[in-house]
């Protein structure tokens, strides 16, 4: 079967026609020469790389893998030259600023561009896909001097970065990390500790690899108020290696062509990253792109299998479809177009949204007027747990689904949907597991200001143009809902937690109901995915809410009497 082809028309359609960007963009003075045409092109040239270098590697990654020896990480065949040849393209370096050795585009064509790469090969993507959120992280919290040494190598891709949270005891709880960091005379640090999952954290791919890691100096408090984030580089500048040892790689369910390292510290030199203890703050940054760019590998992924199953439908011939005389193809089977068109819509609306908090990001970058900005931060803010969460859900279940499609012969390596589903399963679990996003979404964010921002968010879709019915009748659902669980969350401490995922999911189809309303009008053969979004998709926010008035109801039936006047 042939490898992932990105869909370059739909893409610029969601991207030109429902979102409006280039004109937005255009707007920004840091964006006044990127108009349609250059956007469209730059769409095209990224398509036909990672079409043409990075999809064919999709399955001897899989199937040949990740190989550790003595230390050192061999990556799959070919890797290394598609690396190669993809940070000196400048593809790394697309939405950096030009002083950095960057192109200076808008984020949007990065994010377009990354969710094309995970489509095409997740495990190979796993590597360049925290050098824009490290570059920022440096950007924003790195001294003169470590900027002088390390920016442009990162901006570029000609080096590689990791992000090295996790030890074995601190996995969701960082305030556990135990990692140390030693001040040295010289102004340096001697960090040792041992952290775990460390994607990239060993490989052949580029000369350096540029490690953030999370530790603790000497005289931090406990918590995760006493983090700081250190730059320990594989090779030191005078290029003597560092005490940056790689002990195994994990064997894993899936993404095999990305190495999972546990890392070995071991008196490494590091570079304070920001300020003392505020290392979290200065991660955030690395942490919010990751979290965006997850969400991106959900959509591509299922975009990935909805290809294959699509195509699949359209030779495969079963039994009769209804009212057929004679045997049909399996895509005439109402059971399978329900299955192919509930994905398709789920793509394109994450796409939109996707595609939208990457604007927001530009807008909050660069826009002279602080309302503006405002907006844009609320968006991402609120936006950026939903997509992670709620496509990532998406992209391995319905994956699954598009496995279906093939019967057995989707359970069998031939087709290679297998390994999507096993490769996608991962994205519920890293970059702050689903859990901790529904957590951050609904007890971080919309319960502490009574739902203020969530409504605002909602009010300012409605001032951009009329709202569905059903967008409104949701956003309004939402509000009040948030005014009863705050209530109740006063006497029921433990109930946002309960009811976090179902709230976390109801934003998410309220939000994809909005994006379809967008999508409809400007792709010409979304009738099937509007249906199935009218149809099977968007009922399931009666049923989130539903969950929700029953804790609801369950707490209001425990709540404390009011007090005798
Ligand atoms: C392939 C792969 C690549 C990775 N890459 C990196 C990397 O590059 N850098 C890095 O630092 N880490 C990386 N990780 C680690 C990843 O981020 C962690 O696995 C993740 O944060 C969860 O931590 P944990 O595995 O220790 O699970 P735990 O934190 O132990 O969680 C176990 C379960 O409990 C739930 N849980 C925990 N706390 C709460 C809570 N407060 N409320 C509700 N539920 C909770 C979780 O959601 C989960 O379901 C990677 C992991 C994998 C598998």
């Amino acid at each position: 079967m042939s490898d992932y082809q990105p869909r370059i028309d739909d893409i610029s359609r969601v991207l030109m026609e429902a979102l409006d960007a280039p004109a937005q963009l255009q707007s920004l003075p840091a964006f006044a020469e990127v108009d349609r045409d250059l956007m469209r092109q730059v769409l095209e040239e990224a398509g036909k790389f990672v079409a043409s270098e990075v999809a064919p590697l999709q399955r001897s990654g899989d199937e040949i893998g990740c190989r550790f020896e003595n230390g050192s990480v061999t990556m799959p065949p070919g890797s290394r030259a598609a690396y190669q040849a993809f940070w000196q393209g400048g593809w790394p370096a697309l939405a950096c600023a030009p002083e950095d050795g960057g192109q200076g585009l808008p984020a949007v064509l990065e994010a377009v561009l990354y969710e094309m790469l995970s489509a095409a090969n997740h495990g190979w993507t796993m590597a360049p896909g925290l050098l824009h959120g490290a570059y920022e992280c440096l950007k924003h919290h790195g001294s003169a001097e470590l900027k002088a040494r390390y920016l442009e190598k990162i901006a570029t891709g000609e080096w590689l970065a990791t992000m090295c949270l996790t030890e074995p005891q601190a996995g969701s709880d960082l305030g556990l990390v135990r990692t140390k960091a030693v001040p040295q005379a010289d102004g340096s640090y001697r960090v040792s500790g041992t952290k775990i999952f460390i994607s990239g954290g060993e490989h052949d791919l580029t000369d350096n690899i540029v490690h953030l890691v999370l530790a603790r100096l000497p005289d931090a408090p406990p918590g995760p108020k006493g983090l700081s984030l250190l730059l320990a580089p594989k090779f030191l500048p005078d290029s003597q290696r560092n005490g940056v040892h790689c002990e195994r790689i994990e064997e894993k369910m899936g993404l095999h062509g990305s190495p999972t390292c546990v890392l070995r510290f071991e008196e490494a030199t590091g570079w304070l990253v920001g300020e003392p203890h505020r290392g979290l703050n200065a991660m955030f940054v690395m942490m919010n792109a990751a979290r965006l760019h997850v969400g991106l590998q959900g959509i591509g992924l299922l975009e990935a299998a909805w290809q294959k199953a699509h195509a699949y439908a359209q030779e495969r011939r079963q039994m009769r479809a209804p009212g057929a005389t004679q045997t049909s193809l399996i895509q005439d089977h109402p059971a399978i177009q329900r299955i192919l068109a509930t994905q398709r819509a789920w793509i394109d609306g994450g796409r939109l949204l996707a595609y939208r908090t990457a604007v927001e990001l530009d807008m909050l970058k660069h826009h002279p007027d602080a309302a503006r900005r405002e907006a844009a931060q609320r968006w991402c803010s609120l936006v950026t747990p939903v997509l992670k969460a709620v496509w990532t859900h998406q992209g391995f279940y319905g994956a699954s689904e598009c496995l279906q499609v093939f019967g057995g012969h989707g359970y069998v390596r031939e087709w290679g949907i297998e390994q999507i589903v096993r490769d996608a399963r991962v994205t519920m679990i890293y970059e702050g597991t689903n859990e901790i996003q529904a957590i951050d979404l609904l007890v971080r964010k919309v319960l502490p200001d009574g739902g203020e921002a969530l409504g605002a968010l909602f009010d300012e879709l409605a001032g951009e143009g009329p709202l569905p019915a059903e967008v409104q009748q949701y956003g309004a659902q939402l509000r009040q809902l948030t005014a009863r669980l705050a209530q109740a969350a006063a006497y029921r401490q433990d109930l946002p937690y309960w009811v976090a995922d179902d709230f976390l999911h109801a934003v998410g189809l309220a939000l994809l109901a909005w994006a379809g309303s967008r999508i409809a009008a400007v792709l010409p053969d979304w009738q099937a995915a509007e249906h199935a979004l009218q149809t099977w998709i968007l009922p399931q926010f009666a049923l989130r809410t539903q969950i929700m008035e029953r804790q609801l109801a369950a707490s209001e039936h425990a709540a404390p009497a009011p007090a005798a006047a």
